[in-house]
């Protein structure tokens, strides 16, 4: 019997169960994928599922699911769909559910669980546990399903939850015994519905428009911050309107780099720091004010600044700090109403703010080119990246997942990107184990090329995944900047028991080959004429690809750009003591004495 036969089998006496319900409310719902591990209860969850056509994609690790379906949500605006055994598969599902819910970002997690009276009663099943009181703090919202009627309207909840307002991660809890539990199949048929408008418009009063404009039209020197939430938005056309017609600079977050082409002659990054310190008025578009932009306030900002901040949460407003002109709306039909106004009464920054910008831009733009162009060997994290750049550059549609320290921070700075939603990273929370598995999102739900970038640290948190990448034979190109450490690979045992330091790791490993043991194509690079000439063959290949880079131990920062968040012992810093270089001590692709 094939699986469908199977499937159809549970319907011969016009009987279905709750497995078939539950891909029946999904598919319902058009959510036609779903990442997981699978396990006892929930095996013919994903086997039905599959034969339905869903697409099944099994991970190596729940957190990793978990995260390959948030990257979906990121990118699609639907909810992202994982599935979890229970209580051990459960609780290492619960990292990405959380992780979600900090990014704002819509995913389900689905986990199996064990019949309710034998939890309730504690009577010691197998991986028994209260798994929905576990979930609840680290979600948006938490269901469990008892009777196999309800399947199609928890999956509504859930929907509805994870999407509305600012979106998060929902948790379904699925004990075993309502999968089992039989309905009549015409019946159940009868209880499928498709949420109507999951994401409702929630538009803005007249009043807060005007007042938000008129505090615009006060500003000497603006500044428009695009964040994630402004992305996740999908209005790509109008913020680019509300830039241009303002004329005033803007900064992107992070995952908010490419809503407007990097490149774009308004982008104020390479001045960043000039244009937060100057700005008198500064339109928050679905950026927190959180510890990402030092909570709106001290010496990074204009002490006299005053804010108009679009947030479609209204907690989210004075979250650290007044807000002069709030905007609780979405982004979409707020920004919509930023542009009517505008188009009657329209404002424009004055352009000597710009000139000022693009002056400080080329100061500082000058002072980096030599480091991301130079030929030093072994390698540093600019030139490594430098060399990715030509062929970003030359793709614009590639996604970009990366995962790290140095290698965040630096590949955030260097690596310009020219379409919305192509750059997912460790995020509101910062986070190491969502490289490869946002890189597996992004390729599974797009189809387009990914260049996966993780510093050598970030990498062991989620390098399994090298195999799924490999069994499903995704378009996705692995770098590893091996600087052969936990932010770099100089560091000593500052005791004397002989071991490693804390931070350290293999220097010069063939992550490659990890790569190659599973079918992929493996390289190892030295010099940034290797690197570029590797991750274009591997993105042009559209073939699961490794490119192992060998960096100096020396390069990188202790926790790159946020060293500042560490405390200092009372002895004062624990700096990296070897100061040689240690390039003429390898060997074999070993360091040796
Ligand atoms: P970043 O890390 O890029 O600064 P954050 O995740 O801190 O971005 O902020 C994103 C903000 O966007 C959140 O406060 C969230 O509530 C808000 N948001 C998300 N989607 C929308 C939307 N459609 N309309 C308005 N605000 C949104
Ligand atoms: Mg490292």
């Amino acid at each position: 019997m094939t699986a469908t036969d199977q499937t159809a089998s549970a319907t011969t006496e016009n009987l279905t169960d709750g497995f078939h319900v539950l891909v029946e409310s999904l598919l319902k719902n058009d959510l036609d994928k779903m990442y997981g591990v699978i396990g006892i209860p929930v095996t013919d969850v994903a086997r039905i599922a599959q034969a339905k056509g869903i697409r099944y994609i099994g991970l190596r690790h729940e957190s990793d699911a978990g995260n390959a379906a948030a990257a979906e949500g990121f990118i699609t605006g639907k909810p992202g769909l994982y599935l979890t055994v229970s209580a051990p598969g459960f609780m290492n599902g619960l990292i990405p559910l959380k992780e979600a819910t900090e990014n704002g970002w819509p995913v389900i997690m689905m986990s199996g669980s064990s019949s309710r009276e034998l939890i309730d009663m504690g009577e010691g099943d197998y991986e028994g546990m209260d798994q929905l009181n576990y979930a609840k703090p680290f979600s948006k919202a938490a269901y469990r399903v008892d009777k196999v009627e309800d399947i199609p309207l928890v999956v509504a909840r859930a929907i509805r939850a994870a999407c509305t307002g600012r979106p998060g991660g929902v948790y379904i809890d699925l004990p075993g015994d309502t999968l089992g539990q039989t309905i009549d199949a015409t019946v159940a048929e009868g209880l499928l519905y498709k949420v109507n408008d999951p994401c409702p418009a929630q538009i803005p009063a007249q009043n807060v428009i005007d007042q938000a404009m008129e505090l615009l039209a006060t500003a000497k020197k603006p500044l428009i911050y695009l964040g994630k939430g402004a992305a996740y938005a999908q209005c790509d056309e109008a913020i680019k309107q509300f830039v241009e017609s303002t004329g005033a600079p803007y900064l992107a977050m992070s995952m908010a780099k490419g809503l407007l082409p990097d490149n774009h002659p308004q982008n104020a990054a390479s001045a960043r720091g000039m244009t937060m310190r100057e700005a008198d008025v500064v339109v928050m578009v679905g950026a927190r004010l959180n510890w990402m932009l030092n909570f709106g306030k001290g010496k990074h900002w204009n002490p006299d600044v005053k804010f108009i901040q679009i947030d479609i949460d209204p907690t989210e407003i004075d979250n650290s700090r007044y807000i002069a002109a709030p905007v609780v709306g979405d982004i979409k039909s707020t920004i919509g109403l930023f542009n009517e106004y505008l188009a009657k009464k329209p404002y424009h920054a004055d352009p000597a703010w710009m000139a000022a910008i693009v002056a400080d831009s080329e100061k500082n733009n000058a002072r980096f080119a030599g480091a991301t162009t130079a030929d030093t060997v072994p390698m540093t994290h600019y030139n490594a990246l430098g060399a990715i750049k030509k062929v970003t550059d030359a793709n614009h549609d590639v996604y970009i997942a990366n995962e790290g320290a140095n290698a965040l921070d630096d590949c955030r700075d260097i690596i310009d990107m020219y379409l919305p939603r192509h750059r997912l990273d460790c995020g509101t929370w910062g986070v190491m184990g969502v490289g490869l598995p946002y890189a597996i999102g992004a390729a599974v739900t797009t189809g387009k090329p990914v260049i996966s970038i993780h510093g050598d640290s970030a990498f062991g948190f989620d390098g399994m995944e090298v195999e799924t990448i490999c069994r499903y034979q995704l378009p996705i190109t692995v770098v590893i900047l091996n600087n052969g450490g936990i932010y770099r690979g100089d560091f000593k045992n500052l005791g004397d028991d002989g071991d490693p330091s804390p931070l350290t790791l293999s220097a010069c490993g063939h992550y490659e080959k990890m790569m190659e043991a599973f079918g992929g194509t493996g390289y190892y690079a030295k010099t940034p004429e290797e690197v570029e000439k590797y991750v274009a063959a591997g993105v042009a290949s559209g073939k699961p690809t490794m490119v192992c880079c060998e960096l100096s131990i020396h390069s990188g920062k202790e926790s790159g750009h946020i060293t500042y968040l560490n405390p200092q012992p009372v002895t004062g810093p624990l700096v990296g003591n070897e100061q040689e270089d240690l390039a003429e001590h390898r060997e074999d692709g070993k360091l040796v004495d």
